[in-house]
């Protein structure tokens, strides 16, 4: 008999979790070949999600929650979900019913026929969400996509089944600044692809603001591509010839014409830009630099202030 892990990440949920369970509990009734193992992880949420959580939890031995000691971001609670899960296909589905369980058979279908190592859904609309923000995502993918090797797919969610070798795979990569769609790219194998139409988030609010998506997917670039330092030599170089050739030009022209004072307004301009280049590079150095700072200090990825995890092992 297979068994499923479901991993959800849960930063406040109270509102969704009710609406997510039961209609998780609903699917899991019509696959009775299979048994289940649900991984909640409260990524320090401040209102009622982990007593919630432990309320399901009492009644339903499947159960297994982690309670972080505050919020370690959505990436952390998927990478502990990924150390803790048991099953031999395990899965990623959000608690706001934006990754409809409704979907659960078929890539269970898909993934049990052994044709592919992984599930995975991409929506097809972004009906819902604000346009200047699928402006920007449309661009992140486009620019990630040319500047790194990874596939990193648009519209790709974390919503995957996944089989044990790659779960293995992906908890092999045990680095800091993870960047999950571009690891599933990044460890490869068979995957399958389901598209479906957004769903609207069934209750509460997004939890990602422009600002912390905008980090997000600098560390997307950051830990997929070197490109942008290389961009930025490129940039050098070119700069540096220009003014070679620049030079010539003026010393040639002084020696013919002399050298009336003219033209601060146009020096001031080329400094400016000379200026602003050199900072946008060292810029793009210094988050590198960050980066390579921040995973050489080796800190763990989520600390665990509660959890049921070693309670149902004993069972
Ligand atoms: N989430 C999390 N930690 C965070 C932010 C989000 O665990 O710091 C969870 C959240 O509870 C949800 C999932 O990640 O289950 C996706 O978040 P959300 O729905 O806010 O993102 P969106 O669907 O808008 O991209
Ligand atoms: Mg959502």
């Amino acid at each position: 008999m297979d068994k499923i892990s479901i991993i959800t990440p849960c930063f406040n949920e109270f509102d969704s979790l009710p609406i997510f369970y039961s209609a998780i509990k609903e699917v899991t009734l019509h696959m009775k070949e299979q048994n289940f193992e649900f991984i909640f992880i409260d990524d320090g949420s401040k209102d009622n999600t982990l007593n919630i959580i432990k309320n399901f939890s009492e009644h339903d031995s499947r159960i297994k929650f982690i309670s972080f000691s505050r919020n370690f971001g959505k990436e952390s609670a998927m990478y502990a979900g990924l150390i803790n899960a048991t099953g031999d296909y395990i899965a990623f589905m959000d608690a706001d019913m934006q990754d409809p369980p409704s979907l659960l058979p078929e890539m269970y279908r898909y993934i049990s026929s052994g044709e592919y190592d992984s599930v995975a859904t991409r929506r097809t609309t972004r009906e819902g969400e604000p346009p200047i923000r699928s402006f920007f995502a449309r661009m992140f993918y486009k620019i990630i996509n040319k500047l790194s090797k990874s596939d990193i797919v648009d519209g790709a969610r974390d919503f995957r089944l996944m089989n044990r070798k790659m779960v293995d795979a992906i908890i092999s990569i045990g680095e800091y600044n993870r960047f999950s769609k571009g690891i599933f790219g990044w460890v490869g194998f068979r995957t399958k692809w389901l598209p479906y139409v957004n769903v609207k988030r069934a209750a509460g609010e997004t939890k990602w603001s422009f600002w912390k998506l905008f980090l997000y997917s600098l560390e997307g670039i950051v830990a997929f591509t070197t490109a942008p330092l290389a961009i930025a030599s490129i940039i050098g170089f070119l700069l540096c010839f220009l003014s070679l050739a620049l030079l010539c030009v003026i010393v040639v022209k002084t020696l013919l014409w002399g050298d009336p004072v003219s033209g601060w307004p146009s020096m001031t301009c080329i400094i400016l830009l000379i200026g602003g280049i050199q900072l946008f590079s060292i810029g793009i150095l210094g988050q590198y630099l960050a980066k390579t700072y921040i995973e050489t200090k080796k800190r763990p990825l989520f600390i665990v202030n509660e959890d049921n995890i070693n309670v149902n092992k004993e069972k």
